[in-house]
């Protein structure tokens, strides 16, 4: 072989390892650190498959679907398998458009969870431990805040209702995840502005109707329209600036 073809070779070798490297900006000088690790989510997303089986998930969640191809980072199974389908650092493809507060990439932001359940059924037991032991595991590894746990339809209450109104958001916040009002909170004050404790609890005001819906899914359990007393009794107990008003982890009580 005279030299041509060697540098030539030489020179594909270098550009296959050059592929597996993060691109870098042409506009600036490549002087590489090596004081960084992977990206952090900052915020856990839950949904529900809306669909029969687990196994019938695991093929959408990693082909590309008829709506275009999706995934989550998680999939809980209703025996309490858990499987995870990309990386934590990686950015997995669930959230769609929405925001949360100053958010408005949350696939970016985000860990997903699809949770195995038609939408329909009561989420199992089994189901539930499995979920509660892997938010342990990421809001510990990851640093996660335990109160950032959401559902997609408080992202994106115009277009989504998971993971439900059976979803136990109650029982997560005795276990210490999301958010949930203490049982002895008190009514709100006079001239309580509920809205504007809905934008500060990170919902989007864009559709306040649908974002109304979305919060009474969640804290009331079904999807009314119309703001009554207790939900603002709720609103105020979320919102207070001292926490007086969050219910305790069973744990800690
Ligand atoms: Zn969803």
């Amino acid at each position: 072989m005279n030299i041509k073809p060697l540098a030539a070779v030489l020179c594909l070798a270098l550009l296959a390892g050059c592929a597996h490297q993060a691109p870098r900006n042409p506009l600036a000088t490549w002087v590489p650190s090596p004081n960084h690790d992977e990206r952090r989510p900052v915020i856990i997303v839950l949904h529900y498959t809306e669909q029969d089986s687990v196994e019938q998930s695991l093929l959408t969640l990693r082909t590309r679907n008829s709506g275009g191809p999706v995934s989550s980072h998680y999939l809980v199974g209703d025996d309490g398998g858990i499987y995870q389908l990309v990386a934590d650092g990686h950015r997995a493809w669930h959230a769609g458009g929405g925001s949360w507060g100053t958010i408005t990439d949350l696939n970016s932001a985000s860990i997903g969870i699809e949770i195995d359940n038609d939408g329909v059924e009561d989420f199992s037991e089994a189901q539930v431990d499995a979920l509660l032991r892997l938010l342990d595991d990421l809001t510990t590894r990851l640093r996660i805040p335990r109160s950032q746990v959401i559902g997609h339809s408080d992202l994106a209450p115009s277009r989504k209702i998971d993971p439900g109104t059976r979803f136990p958001w109650r029982r997560l916040a005795e276990a210490g995840f999301g958010i949930w009002p203490a049982d002895d909170a008190p009514a709100a004050p006079e001239g309580f502005d509920p809205l504007q404790a809905l934008r500060l609890l990170g919902y989007p005001l864009d559709q306040p109707e649908a974002t109304i819906r979305a919060f009474r899914m969640r804290f009331r359990g079904d999807a009314g329209s119309v703001l009554d007393a207790e939900d603002h009794r709720i609103l105020h107990a979320l919102t207070r600036p001292d926490g007086a008003g969050l219910l305790k982890p069973t744990s800690l009580q």
